[in-house]
């Protein structure tokens, strides 16, 4: 089967060696088996977002020697799509509005539950509140996030699938396959619409690699429980299910995570330093 493939940076920061491992792994799947690779800009945080970031994935990628198909899908110009989606869970009964800020999560969750984010579990404060509680803050002013119920989503999936679990398909290193079990439930009531933005990662990511007619979807590992409630969304939305592998992460010796504001592992800064692409290759290839 020919794949399709993408790469999906958010343009809040300059890209790492991390990030050069994902874009070549997706870049490479594809060119391996006469397939398509696409880029796509993941820019729905207006906030932290830069115009010079983006200009930036251009150059690292095509230093890197990777080229990609035309015209680059860039979600910021896809609101009215997500929102769409959105609707459809709202008729079908699964959103519902919430005002909750941060600390009053924080305040009310359990210290003991957390999301696979490692944030606090949402303790279910607005879910079930009144119409009369909504229109209030609506009338104050105050935009609400949307969030999943959870457990009249996994209602839904259970009267579409029966007893079939719900499920995703790893394609591993060596090409083999393995059938795992997907959990939404860990998330818990997850924000599908953010307050700030008519969108949310999990929404638009489902809603651009149906459109984009993905095949294969590869990000790192630290992505694999958000996998749980995307495969969720795309049996509600019925989009099709893509295949998936989640590569190893690239981190410092001392175990800690790269980051956008570590730039030590910048491409450019390395760049500059006189690496070249077939370095960084080598390095994160091997
Ligand atoms: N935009 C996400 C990120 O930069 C990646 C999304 C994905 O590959 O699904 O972490």
């Amino acid at each position: 089967m020919t794949s399709v493939t993408r790469f999906a940076p958010s343009p809040n920061g300059f890209l790492h060696v991390g990030h050069a491992l994902s874009a070549i792994f997706a870049h490479d799947l594809a060119r391996q088996n006469g397939g398509r690779f696409l880029l796509r800009i993941e820019d729905i945080d207006v906030a932290r977002r830069r115009p010079e970031f983006v200009t930036a994935i251009f150059e690292d990628l095509n230093w890197l020697g990777l080229s990609w198909e035309e015209p680059v899908l860039v979600q910021s110009e896809h609101f009215a799509e997500y929102l769409a989606a959105a609707d459809r869970l709202i008729q079908m009964g699964l959103l519902y509005p919430c005002f909750a800020t941060r600390s009053d999560i924080a305040a009310a969750a359990d210290p003991e539950k957390t999301d696979p984010d490692g944030a606090p579990l949402y303790p279910g404060l607005w879910r079930g509140a009144s119409a009369e509680n909504v229109t209030q803050r609506m009338e104050a002013g105050e935009s609400p996030a949307l969030r999943l119920n959870m457990e009249a989503a996994l209602q839904a999936l259970a009267a579409k699938r029966g007893d079939a679990p719900l499920t995703f398909v790893e394609v591993k290193e060596d090409g083999s396959q393995e059938t795992r079990t997907a959990e939404p439930q860990r998330w818990g009531d997850a924000v599908i619409v953010r307050k700030d933005v008519p969108a949310s990662y999990h929404l638009a990511v489902v809603v651009d690699d149906a459109r984009q007619g993905v095949t294969h979807v590869t990000r790192g590992q630290d992505l694999f429980a958000a996998t749980d409630l995307q495969r969720l969304l795309q049996e509600l939305l019925d989009l099709p299910e893509p295949v998936y592998s989640h590569h190893r992460l690239i981190k410092w010796s001392n175990g800690q995570k790269l980051s956008k504001s570590n730039q030590d592992m910048g491409l450019r800064a390395l760049r500059e330093e006189g690496a070249t692409a077939e370095d960084i290759r080598r390095v994160i290839l091997a």
